[in-house]
């Protein structure tokens, strides 16, 4: 797919290293090196400034989730930007309206959404709400992303995220994750919030053992404590179902979304449910973009396609398709799979993550080194088969390069211990 020449490009400055050190010269210092500058993209696949065709298995970090260029997002946006682009929070637009009735009718339980911008805005909000109960003590898991505001950063587990910002927003614990009794321990009458993710996506795809959310729905009712799930990125079908907590049948008090849910545009969304719902009230939190009617219509041409096209189903499909793919290989690279749906974590023999994804790559396979021995997989919800088993190849051969080239240890080490810990609980 991809040629790897990419030769004489340069010469309109617009070639792919001539865009990256624009890029270089002037963004802020955040991202490190960008691995591509993209031009176009179409469905499952993208183009770089060359011209070089990559099949896209990151999906703008499962933010693309009818891939790129949808022709009902686009005419979506396009209808909406033409008739009624922004009006603020001061008057109501009816595709934000019909985007919150939407949710709720998802969940099935009535509630409020706040909508927001991004994924950390929607936790911010969430964090919030936890503060207006009138407790400070919160729950998070260790490991856990929340994103990475101050409030969003608080609830996060990863101290080297969180260790130059210190002092956070304050009275977080976090606990180790999967441990219900752990859970059990920390939260008291005196904890506003837990907060959990139903799989941990950055903190390299993991699966926490069956029942804990359930647990944790049955303690944080026991203590008068909310329970906040963060679906930003298992939510809107990523795991085969509307939102990763229905497989355990567990009802949140606020359920936070984010990535897949404006289909490549930024939106954030908070949902709160029962006393929760009650919290926000005028004056206690706001944005000035927050529920914009065009990022709505993007969302709801999102929803209206999932549901039409059946891709709850699909992805279930698709996602059992490669991770058997994976797993037949049987790679002595490819120590785990794990993950639910088009929400998979590749887990390797070894800190190899980042050599496969460029070596995936060079073969025109983009993927996301998510933790140094994990892969994330979280293609388009829309993926074909055709495209599934087009990247199993290239796939293979790209773990096969870097076994070859990695050290001894790795190669001849106990890496028949294949196993597999799909989420059957998430599936
Ligand atoms: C990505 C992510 C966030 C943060 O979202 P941003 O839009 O980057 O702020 C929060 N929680 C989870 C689970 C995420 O995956």
């Amino acid at each position: 797919m991809n040629d790897g020449t990419g030769a004489g490009a340069d010469v309109t400055g617009a070639g792919n290293a001539a865009l990256t050190r624009r890029w270089q010269g002037v963004m802020a210092g955040t991202y490190g090196a960008p691995r591509l500058p993209l031009v176009k993209g179409r469905g499952t696949r993208v183009w770089d400034a060359e011209g070089n065709e990559y099949l896209d298995f990151v999906g703008g970090i499962a933010v693309n989730a009818l891939g790129h260029a949808h022709p009902a997002v686009v005419r979506a946006v396009s209808e909406q930007a033409a008739s009624l682009g922004h009006v603020s929070n001061l008057f109501a637009a009816e595709p934000t309206a019909r985007l919150a009735e939407r949710l709720l009718g998802l969940i099935g339980r009535p509630g409020r959404v706040y909508f927001a911008n991004s994924g950390a805005e929607a936790n911010e909000a969430a964090f919030k709400i936890g503060r207006l109960t009138g407790r400070t003590h919160m729950v998070a898991a260790a490991g856990g992303f929340h994103g990475r505001t101050m409030g969003a950063l608080a609830l996060t587990g990863q101290p080297a995220k969180r260790r130059p910002f210190e002092p956070l927003p304050g009275d977080v614990t976090h606990v180790p994750y999967g441990d219900a009794e752990a859970l059990r321990a920390a939260v008291t009458p005196r904890t506003a919030l837990l907060v959990l993710e139903p799989v941990q996506g950055e903190n390299g795809v993991v699966v926490p053992p069956p029942g804990y959310l359930r647990a944790a729905r049955e303690i944080t009712a026991a203590t008068g404590t909310l329970l906040v799930l963060d679906e930003i990125q298992t939510g809107i079908g990523r795991t085969g179902r509307w939102f990763a907590a229905e497989a355990e049948g567990v009802e949140a008090d606020v359920v936070t979304l984010a990535k897949g849910l404006g289909g490549g545009l930024p939106i954030g969304a908070t949902l709160a449910f029962g006393r929760a719902a009650g919290l926000l009230t005028p004056g206690t939190h706001g944005s000035t973009f927050g529920g914009n009617p065009v990022v709505c219509a993007a969302a709801l041409a999102v929803l209206d396609t999932v549901e039409r096209e059946g891709l709850l189903g699909h992805v279930s499909r698709a996602g059992q398709r490669l991770r058997r793919g994976l797993e037949s290989a049987e790679h002595p690279l490819v120590r785990e799979v794990r993950g639910a749906g088009l929400l998979l974590g590749v887990a390797l023999a070894g800190d190899l993550a980042a050599r496969v994804q460029q070596a995936a790559q060079a073969r025109g396979l983009l993927v996301n080194a998510v933790a140094p021995s994990v892969i994330r997989l979280a293609p388009p919800l829309n993926v074909s088969d055709g495209e599934v088993d087009l990247f199993l190849t290239g796939f293979a051969s790209a773990l096969s390069e870097v076994h070859a080239g990695a050290p001894a240890a790795v190669r001849g080490g106990p890496s028949g211990a294949f196993t597999s810990s799909i989420a059957t609980h998430c599936g």
